[in-house]
């Protein structure tokens, strides 16, 4: 049987400079407390930092 995955939260991907939450994506808070990607913002049409930001249901 597979294994819940335990600790894992669904985070949105915000960009730093527009604000935009462009992506989600899933992390272990265990091991991962912090994210940061250069991804993709459709509002910005380049680049830029995305940190993660926890979603509240
Ligand atoms: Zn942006």
């Amino acid at each position: 049987m597979a294994k819940k995955k335990a600790g894992r939260i669904i985070v949105a991907m915000q960009c730093k400079e527009c604000g935009a939450t462009n992506y989600q994506t899933m992390l272990n808070k265990a091991t991962t407390p912090k994210l940061e990607l250069k991804k993709y913002c459709k509002k910005d049409k380049k680049h830029t930092t995305h940190g993660s930001k926890e979603k509240l249901k």
